[in-house]
């Protein structure tokens, strides 16, 4: 349906890749309003449709891949798009965010989003020029890996500039934890290259030639200028971002005990100097690159096997590094490349090695890997990718191998979604947000509260104090800012320069200090954002909807919007049997002390948990009540 509002492309497409029929889906400007795009309306239309009885690799999963309504407009770093569907890793709703271009090419070619429906007749591509949808036979394609899929989609198109993505032998042969690779930028979390896997679709090109337009040329033309001046001259975005990517964090992580270290069992890595940002901007960066219109760049360029290839970010970095006892930088490179080629998520594969290490060493299942010896984990990779020995059990990931061989405790994921690079026992407030984040064990889904307990700030990262009211106003911001296109680390430049320019000085002392009795503040913009109708100087991401859509929006409204989609993806997850039980961590986080002198540095979650779930309106049990539900215009 068309909008009256610029930004958007005005349709959203059904394929039923079983009768390879295509049919419009209905979506007003009245859910543009409460849903935005991206993966809170992919929530809604999924909201929609599941009841709880779905099975990942089942016809019934829908697999939506949504844009936002910047997506195309000029805003900065606004070429993101979002798949979400159910997680074949977690069982529950998963989505996965991806930069590239793929998204942008999906809006000219006149589409918001599409749903992927049923499963093919064999193994198919699906080729999309504006109005027409063309499916393939995938025969040549099917067995390759995503480099060279990209490379064949471009000489069976005969096209250059269009979007691609596809999967790679992981996806195939239904790796729980496959990633969909889009222009060397991966869709990894949660496993949606194994859902299209188990559908037979191996790759889907869009190419448009439709105009976007923006509601308001001259003032969206000076908003972004402004912003983008912005974003250059913040040390974070402008400066850290573009020269060192997220790897230059490791540091930091080291000085702060956050560094994820032989599968968690410590926050510091006595070599964490052979695998840091700075090693690897040293000796191995050759260059910057960004998404498409991305103002802060942060992919950092190297060179494998004489190719110019994407570097590895933090968590890869880390995740092949530290938590392995990994020294070797070069091979933390060679394995980031293989795994985009084989289309694997880097985090859940690297934290099942590393529990798979553990079990070994524990004599729990005898499987030969061992921390610090991994000159064979590029064997490793393929055979886990092509389910061949013990690679095909490390496809299940770390929850259902440590359910069948013991050491739960210390298999580190949430709902059965391997943790990010943060060692949360010293950032409590990050500890909590992995243990509720709706897709499970992410920290970004979760709050990215550890960006105030020691990255960016350094408030308390011990106390639960304000946590919980901090996580879920920064997982609210951060669901909104994802569902308008744009990338989470133009949030990065919310925290004011002067705090960061003087890490010790009295205003950021004073600050810190500050923060962890705030939360009855945090707790009353959290509860009546509307109040809030406001647009702040250094969050930019409602001004620019108000130019560039022509709708009307404010912080309290975006906030809203936000908590609106993090609530319906919980709503989702209570019928697949999601509730407080759910919202863990293992036990090696929760009950032992990383410090053993400093019984403070484990994470307090019961306490917190209670406090998340009143802040949220949800009941004890971590259930939306229905006030809360009638609240969000959700029922
Ligand atoms: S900041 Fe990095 S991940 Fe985000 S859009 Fe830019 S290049 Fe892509």
């Amino acid at each position: 349906m068309k909008s009256k509002y610029c930004g958007y492309a005005g349709r959203v497409m059904e394929i039923d890749l079983g009768s390879q029929s295509v049919c419009e889906y209905p979506w007003s400007d009245e859910q543009r309003e409460l849903y935005l795009g991206g993966k809170i309306m992919a929530a809604k239309i999924l909201c929609e449709h599941l009841t709880g009885q779905e099975a990942a690799f089942s016809e019934d999963n829908w697999l939506v891949i949504a844009t936002g309504p910047l997506t195309g407009t000029g805003a900065p770093s606004s070429a993101r798009f979002d798949i979400s569907a159910i997680s074949p890793l977690t069982g529950i709703l998963a989505s996965s965010n991806c930069g590239g271009s793929f998204g942008f090419h999906l809006k000219k070619a006149g589409y918001d989003a599409l749903i992927i429906k049923g499963k093919c007749k064999g193994h198919k591509w699906l080729e999309i020029n504006d109005d027409e949808f063309i499916f393939h036979d995938a025969g040549e394609l099917w067995g390759t890996s995503t480099g060279e899929c990209h490379q064949m989609l471009s000489e069976l198109t005969g096209k250059k500039n269009f979007g691609r993505l596809c999967i790679g032998p992981a996806g195939e042969n239904l790796v729980k934890y496959a990633a969909v690779i889009s222009d060397e930028r991966a869709a990894g979390r949660t496993g949606m290259g194994a859902v299209l896997g188990w559908k037979g679709l191996k790759a889907i090109t869009v190419c448009g030639s439709k105009s976007l337009e923006v509601y308001d040329r001259e003032k969206t033309a000076a908003y972004i200028k402004k912003w983008v001046a912005y974003l250059k001259n913040h040390p974070l975005t402008g400066s850290q971002l573009p020269n060192m990517g997220t790897a230059g964090l490791v540091s930091s992580m080291q000085a702060h005990s956050l560094l994820a270290t032989r599968n968690y069992a410590a926050g510091q890595f006595e070599d964490f100097e052979s695998v840091s940002g700075e090693a690897l901007a040293e000796k191995y960066n050759v260059n910057n690159s960004g998404c498409l219109g991305c103002t802060i760049k942060c992919r950092r360029n190297v060179t494998v096997e004489n190719k110019l290839v994407k570097g590895p970010e933090l968590e890869t970095l880390v995740l092949l590094g530290s938590n392995l006892l990994n020294r070797d930088i070069e091979s933390v490179l060679e394995l980031n490349y293989l795994a985009d080629e084989l289309g694997l998520d880097t985090i859940s594969c690297a934290n099942t090695i590393a529990w798979a290490m553990e079990a070994n060493e524990k004599g729990l299942w005898k499987n030969g890997l061992e921390f610090g010896k991994c000159d064979n984990l590029p064997t490793i990779f393929e055979d886990i990718a092509h389910r061949r020995g013990i690679g095909d059990e490390l496809a299940e990931g770390s929850k259902r191998l440590s359910e069948k061989y013991g050491g739960r405790d210390f298999a580190i994921h949430s709902k059965g979604l391997e943790l990010a690079a943060y060692e949360p026992r010293r950032a409590v407030g990050q500890g909590l947000g992995y243990a509720v984040a709706n897709r499970g064990g992410c920290h970004i889904n979760g709050g990215y509260a550890v960006i105030a307990e020691g990255l960016g700030l350094n408030a308390d990262p011990q106390t639960p104090k304000a946590k919980a009211d901090l996580t879920m106003l920064l997982q609210d911001l951060m669901e909104a800012i994802s569902a308008s296109g744009q990338c989470i680390f133009t949030s990065y430049a919310f925290f004011p320069k002067a705090l960061l320019a003087k890490p010790n000085g009295i205003l950021t002392k004073s600050v810190n200090a500050l923060l962890p009795h705030l939360g009855w503040a945090m707790r009353f913009i959290n509860r009546f954002p509307r109040l809030f109708a406001v647009n702040l100087p250094i969050i930019h991401h409602t001004g620019i909807i108000k130019h560039a859509l022509g709708m009307k929006m404010d912080l309290g409204r975006y906030i809203e919007i936000g908590e609106r989609g993090y609530t319906m993806e919980r709503l989702i997850n209570t019928r697949f049997g999601i509730s407080a039980e759910n919202d863990r961590l293992p036990k090696r986080l929760t009950d032992v002390p990383q410090d053993p002198n400093d019984p403070t540095t484990k994470v307090p979650l019961e306490t917190m948990k209670r406090t998340y779930y009143k802040a949220r309106g949800w009941d004890d049990n971590g259930i939306p009540t229905e006030k809360t539900l009638k609240r969000l215009k959700i029922k």
